[in-house]
């Protein structure tokens, strides 16, 4: 793993993403190296040759800008952790997250805050301090062989909505992200119904949904994984998913639409 310490131009970046008005990344790469990740574009930016998941670059000087930058700013909602994971290995040493959550402590706009780690955890008492705060767990299928093998560095599926349950517990609002959806791993009958009850149990206030972007990069890295996990149809299905990605993400509103109902969760989708 190639971690690098990097200076900043600038760490609050206006995002068009739905229900977000700025972006804020603490790192630029994710060791945590998902196999479906989107966010593996980043590395154009930063000259890194090693693949996705071996490189971290880590902004030093993160919580100095942005408690410049929050000086100027609109009001609205920052979203942390876009195209990283702000609570990956690295913010162990580091603390860059914890410390832009201390600066937040005086914004008002709101944060949603995407991890798959624990880690957070670790941040409890600034995560209830900072106004309008929500954390947002994110996996793309609650079965933990298929999850072992495209997010291996991860806690396991059910663990992850443990860390939602003690969210919830200390008082923080709280998310699941069920992305990216993917055909045969993501939708399979049993693992939704484990799935919506865990999530009902950890008085998650809400289910995110949203596909997997089959850009080149992403599937080409995704596909030996699953024809490997489903070896009879998993190329066929990524396949037919290619052509008619919005036919299957209709499919899916009405199933998890009819568990949200079921499990008394409200599902959201973000396509
Ligand atoms: S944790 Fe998120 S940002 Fe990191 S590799 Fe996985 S999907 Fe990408």
């Amino acid at each position: 793993m190639i971690v690098r310490e990097i200076y900043a131009r600038r760490i609050l970046n206006p995002t068009r993403i739905p229900g977000l008005n700025y972006s804020l990344n603490p790192y630029v790469g994710c060791a945590h190296g998902c196999v479906y990740c989107f966010a593996d574009y980043m590395r154009k930016y930063t000259g890194h040759r090693e693949p996705w998941g071996q490189f971290v670059d880590v902004k030093v000087d993160a919580p100095h800008l942005l408690r410049r930058e929050i000086k100027k700013a609109a009001q609205g909602v920052i979203g942390i952790g876009v195209v990283t994971d702000p609570y990956q290995p690295v913010e162990k040493k580091y603390e860059i997250t914890r410390r832009c959550l201390e600066v937040l402590r005086v914004w008002k706009g709101g944060v949603s805050l995407l991890t798959k780690s624990a880690l957070v955890l670790r941040d409890v008492d600034l995560l209830r301090e900072v106004e309008g705060l929500e954390v947002g767990i994110s996996l793309s299928t609650y079965n933990r062989k298929f999850a072992a093998e495209l997010e291996p560095r991860v806690p396991p599926p059910d663990e992850r909505v443990s860390v939602l349950a003690k969210l919830a517990k200390a008082g923080i609002k709280t998310r699941l992200f069920l992305a990216p959806l993917i055909p045969g791993i993501s939708d399979r009958d049993m693992d939704l119904e484990k799935l919506f009850e865990a999530a009902r149990r950890a008085r998650v206030e809400e289910i995110l949904v949203d596909l997997f972007n089959p850009y080149p990069g992403a599937l080409s890295r995704l596909l030996p994984h699953v024809e490997k996990l489903l070896p009879e149809k998993g190329k066929g299905l990524l396949r037919s998913y290619k052509k008619s990605r919005m036919a299957y993400g209709s499919e899916m509103k009405m199933l998890l639409l009819r568990l949200g109902w079921k499990y008394d969760v409200r599902v959201k989708f973000a396509y």
